[in-house]
C-alpha cells in the first residue's frame, strides 16, 4: 500500500484507480465547486480526504465569504500559502487571504497544508503566530528548513526528488516520522517530468520518489513508514 498525502484532480477516473489499488490520501479542493465535485465522487470510494482551501493563485477569485462555507465542513485546510514566484497576484491580497485562514484554521484546530514558493521567510512568522499542525507541501526552498523542522511541521517530499538537490535535502533533514510522500497530480507529475504522463505510470513513478527517500535516509520499509505518518497526521487531523 501506497499513499499521496497532496494530490489535485478533475477526473474521476483517477480517484477510482487510487481507491482500486488501496491508496490512502488527501485530495485538494480549492473552490467551493472543486470541493462539491470532489465529495460527491468520493462518496461510493474509500480512502481518499478532502482538504480546502483557497491557493495563493486564487487569492483574489475565490472570496472568503463563499469559502468560509467549504471550510466548516472539512478536517483539514489547504494547500494556502504565499507565493510570488508562480502567480501575480498582489502579496496584500494573499496576505490578508492566507491570514484569515491561518486564524479560522487555529481557532477551530484544523491542520494545515501549505504552499510556499519564493515567501518561505514571510510566512514564518504567521505560523507562529496561529499555532496549529501545519504540513508543508513539496518545499522546495534551500533556505529556512531549520525553522520550519523547529515548528515540527510534517513534509510531503515532492516527484521532483531525484533531481532536485532542495528536496533531497528537505528529505534528509527532516525527522523520520515527520516525511511524507505527494504526487501533487498527474499534471504535476507532466510538469516535473517535462511530458505527458499517463495514469498507468503512477505508480512505478511514486515508488521512484519512495526508493530515493530510502536511500537518503538509508532507512528500509520506507513505504510503511511513510503510510504511518500519514495516519498520523490524518489521526490528528480527525480527533481534534
Ligand atoms: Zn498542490
Amino acid at each position: 500500500m501506497m499513499h499521496d498525502a497532496h494530490f489535485h484532480t478533475d477526473e474521476y477516473a483517477f480517484l477510482d484507480f487510487l481507491a482500486q489499488q488501496l491508496i490512502q490520501g488527501i485530495v485538494n479542493a480549492s473552490s467551493p465547486q472543486e470541493y462539491l465535485r470532489l465529495s460527491a465522487w468520493l462518496k461510493q470510494l474509500k480512502g481518499i480526504r478532502i482538504s480546502a482551501g483557497i491557493h495563493p493563485w486564487d487569492s483574489d477569485r475565490v472570496s472568503w465569504e463563499e469559502m468560509r462555507v467549504i471550510l466548516e465542513q472539512v478536517q483539514i485546510i489547504g494547500e494556502i500559502g504565499l507565493d510570488n514566484v508562480w502567480c501575480e497576484v498582489d502579496p496584500l491580497k494573499q496576505y490578508e487571504i492566507f491570514e484569515r485562514q491561518l486564524a479560522y484554521a487555529s481557532k477551530h484546530h484544523k491542520p494545515v497544508i501549505l504552499h510556499l514558493k519564493g515567501m518561505e521567510k514571510e510566512a514564518l512568522p504567521l505560523l507562529r503566530k496561529y499555532q496549529n499542525k501545519y504540513f508543508v507541501h513539496w518545499y522546495s526552498c534551500d533556505a529556512y528548513l531549520d525553522e520550519y523542522i523547529a515548528l515540527d511541521c510534517y513534509f510531503s517530499i515532492g516527484p521532483s526528488v531525484y533531481k532536485d538537490r532542495a528536496v533531497q535535502q528537505v528529505a534528509k533533514s527532516v525527522p523520520l516520522d515527520r516525511l511524507l510522500l505527494e504526487s501533487d497530480g498527474i499534471s504535476a507529475l507532466s510538469w516535473c517530468e517535462n511530458r505527458h504522463v499517463q495514469m498507468s505510470e503512477y505508480l512505478a513513478l511514486m515508488k521512484r520518489s519512495v526508493a530515493y527517500i530510502e536511500a537518503l535516509k538509508g532507512h528500509m520499509n520506507m513505504e510503511t513508514q511513510l503510510n504511518q505518518n500519514l495516519m498520523h497526521f490524518i489521526s490528528y487531523a480527525e480527533n481534534t
